[in-house]
């Protein structure tokens, strides 16, 4: 392994974000390409907003998209006492001092502040004074230079930084004695030797504050590398109202990983003009440089295409593996009949995007009760189906062998009989039939894999429902 050491650092508060997934993937992936370390760190320090099963959400979404990570999970709680020493260290070498004032009064100052044209910073008020560790109630602020650029060139959007001046002596450490985010992340970051910390755009205001403390611990900056902001198919911020952003629910809704992390990828990185890539392939091919500054745009229909470039390319036995969960969830599904619902799978390959939506084109199969396509039914099962569907009802009936050939030759022999008919004009309605909807495989297969014996009662019924109507007509 090199030294090159990346981290993902989830804030456990919910569940596993889309712009997380793409952080985590594209630090696993950085980490990969140069043969280093991939750390895992809950940020768990804010203690009415986290909890375990949230922990547990995020490691079940990195582990379904097959991140898996080298070292971790650490936890960030479980390292108070680093922080708190490294707080005392910064205090010992008047990095550091204690702040007496309240929040009140820095609330009139900093408005007075505001008022006469200022930034709103701290004053320095206590900085000079020398206060010991028995002063009273007391927070601890670091020390910020009064000069110079807190500066770094980031490996996605270049030379970036902010004068010392506009950011002003930052508490460290809150009056209960806990350590502030930004003290901790340092820390942290320092104590496990990250090389680079990659991380969403939103984290790029912090990072002057950062150096400071990097500075102030005298410890060598990372490679900072800033995400840009992944927005919707609109181009306006992700909403968890409008878009789906939720790992676990593209999970619900038959998304397969591998589409997923496709899909993620190029939410901002690029390589050429390839579109498709294996996790593998991310693992050996990405790399920073090739990652842009523009908003990247979620878009739905190019996961959808994803998606259904991954279901195509999934060797059966997987296919049937993965689906099986979500058949099971069909309502009154039967799923035993493995054999013929393999050969299903395989022919709506072709038109699904999804696993979910797999499971719903095998209602048919799956279901003795049809639910009927209300529109399908009034524009196929019409009186002028009757003729077709009793012919054949019989023709069917009376087949020897339940094959493709035997169904073809039965559909000619009524088609010719009917007049010569188009096979269009006998496939509807027998499609509406036997799967209550307009769409299914093609027709033959679609019989050969229902069975005789549910065809028939099938017809049987939408016979009866056609009847129905042509006597409501009457
Ligand atoms: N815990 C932070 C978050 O979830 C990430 C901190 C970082 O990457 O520096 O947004």
């Amino acid at each position: 392994m090199t030294d090159l050491r990346t981290r993902f650092a989830p804030s456990p508060t919910g569940f596993l974000h889309l712009g997380s997934a793409r952080t985590a993937l594209y630090n696993w992936a950085h980490a990969r390409r140069h043969g280093g370390c991939f750390v895992l760190r809950i940020e768990d320090t804010d203690l009415e907003r986290s909890t375990r099963e949230s922990e547990e959400t995020v490691l079940d979404g990195l582990r379904w998209l097959g991140l898996d990570w080298d070292e971790g999970p650490h936890r960030q709680t479980e390292r108070r006492e680093r922080h708190g020493e490294a707080i005392d260290g910064l205090l010992g070498a008047d990095r550091a001092y204690r702040c007496t004032c309240s929040r009140e009064e820095l609330e009139v100052r900093k408005e007075e502040d505001i008022a006469a044209g200022g930034a709103g910073i701290y004053d320095g008020r206590c900085r000079d004074l020398n206060l010991g560790p028995d002063c009273g109630a007391h927070t601890v602020r670091l020390r910020v230079p009064d000069e110079g650029l807190l500066g770094w060139d980031d490996a996605v959007f270049g030379p970036s930084g902010q004068d010392a001046r506009q950011i002003g002596d930052a508490i460290i450490q809150r009056g209960d004695g806990t350590p502030l985010y930004n003290l901790a992340v340092v820390v942290d970051d320092i104590d496990m030797a990250i090389s680079h910390v990659i991380r969403g755009a939103d984290h790029h205001p912090n990072t002057p504050l950062q150096i400071a403390i990097y500075r102030a611990l005298e410890a060598p900056l990372p490679t900072f590398a800033h995400l840009p902001l992944i927005v919707g198919e609109s181009g306006k911020k992700l909403s968890k109202r409008r878009d789906n952003v939720s790992i676990q629910d593209f999970r619900a809704d038959g998304h397969l990983p591998e589409a997923l992390v496709n899909w993620l990828v190029r939410l901002g990185w690029s390589h050429g003009d390839d579109e498709i890539f294996s996790l593998t392939e991310i693992g050996e091919l990405f790399s920073l440089e090739n990652v842009g500054r523009s908003p990247a745009r979620a878009e739905p229909p190019k996961l959808a295409w994803l998606g259904q470039h991954y279901i195509k390319a999934l060797p059966g036995d997987e296919l049937f593996a993965r689906v099986r969960p979500y058949l099971e969830s069909v309502k009154g599904a039967a799923v035993e009949d493995e054999e013929s619902l393999r050969a299903l799978l395989e022919l709506l390959r072709e038109r699904s995007r999804t696993l979910v939506e797999m499971a719903e084109l095998a209602h048919w199969k799956l279901r003795e009760d049809l639910e009927y396509d209300e529109k399908a039914v009034k524009k196929h099962l019409r009186p002028a189906a009757l003729p077709i569907l009793q012919a054949l009802e019989e023709a069917m009936g009376g087949l020897d062998e339940w094959t493709l050939a035997g169904l073809e030759k039965a559909f000619d022999a009524v088609a010719a009989q009917l007049g010569d008919l188009k096979l269009g004009k006998l496939a509807q309605p027998v499609r509406v039939a036997i799967t209550g909807g307009p769409n299914s495989p093609g027709i033959f297969e679609t019989l050969e894999i229902l069975g005789r014996e549910r065809t028939l009662v099938r017809i049987g019924k939408a016979i009866e429902i056609v009847e129905a109507r042509v006597e409501s007509a009457d």
